[in-house]
């Protein structure tokens, strides 16, 4: 499903340029679950970036569903993504004034899906990820682990075959980090939703089929 071919992410900072990227190839088949590890600033939210359809590369081919994506304009790469791409943040990115529901509908209204669909599939994931009685709490009204599940909830509410998540635990208490890593495998395992996940923590990471080590900028 994604086809990494000698990709390349430059960063130029005044007269300094960063090669944050390093001729990284890579192979992730629909459905498999890898974690990405490495050192602060290697280039790993870079790489999942890329993946993500947020950030360019430099030069390189990116195969997605054995489409390149590094010849779509904007347009064209908002529509993949919002088809085919969840991502989770380390700091869940909600939209503070609205609730619950309303954040994990909004993909759907972007994407133009009746207000009725809208209503019935919010409610069954909200429902997935247990926050059914917390559908009208605004992000401030959640702890970090609630907040993080309404993320995951948005990410997944387009159904999309590949989740990315960037720290996902990294901004939460070992428990309830246990309980997202595990919604997360959980939606891998049932959705066959292929998962990209970073991560800092060595006994996540190793949960993973696959772990991917990325040092300055290559995988190692
Ligand atoms: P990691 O997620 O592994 O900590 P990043 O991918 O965020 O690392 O960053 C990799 C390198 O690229 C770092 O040296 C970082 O400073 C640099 N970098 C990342 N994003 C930018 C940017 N938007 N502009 C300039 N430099 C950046
Ligand atoms: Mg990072």
């Amino acid at each position: 499903m994604i086809q990494l071919e000698h990709i390349h992410r430059y960063f130029q900072v005044g007269e300094q340029s960063i090669h944050a990227l390093n001729d990284i190839n890579l192979t992730i088949k629909q459905g498999e679950y890898v974690s990405i590890m490495g050192p602060s600033g290697s280039g790993k939210s870079t790489l999942l970036n890329v993946i993500a359809l947020l950030d360019q590369p430099s030069s390189g081919r990116y195969l997605l569903n054995d489409q390149d994506v590094t010849q779509l304009n904007d347009e064209q790469l908002a529509r993949v993504r919002r088809e085919n791409i969840g991502f989770v943040f380390q700091f869940f990115h909600l939209i503070p004034r609205l609730s619950a529901a309303e954040n994990i509908e909004m993909p759907m209204v972007l994407a133009g899906i009746a207000a009725k669909e809208r209503k019935q599939r919010v409610a069954e994931v909200l429902k997935a990820v247990s926050l059914a009685d917390r559908a009208d709490h605004r992000p401030d009204q959640l702890s970090g682990g609630q907040m993080q599940r309404v993320a995951i909830a948005r990410a997944m509410i387009m159904r999309p075959g590949l989740l990315l998540a960037d720290e996902p635990t990294g901004n939460l208490d070992s428990q309830s980090g246990r309980e997202i890593i595990e919604l997360l495998e959980s939606l891998n395992q049932q959705q066959d939703m292929t998962l990209l996940m970073i991560t800092h923590d060595k006994s996540i990471g190793q949960r993973a089929e696959r772990c991917i080590r990325i040092i300055d900028g290559q995988v190692s």
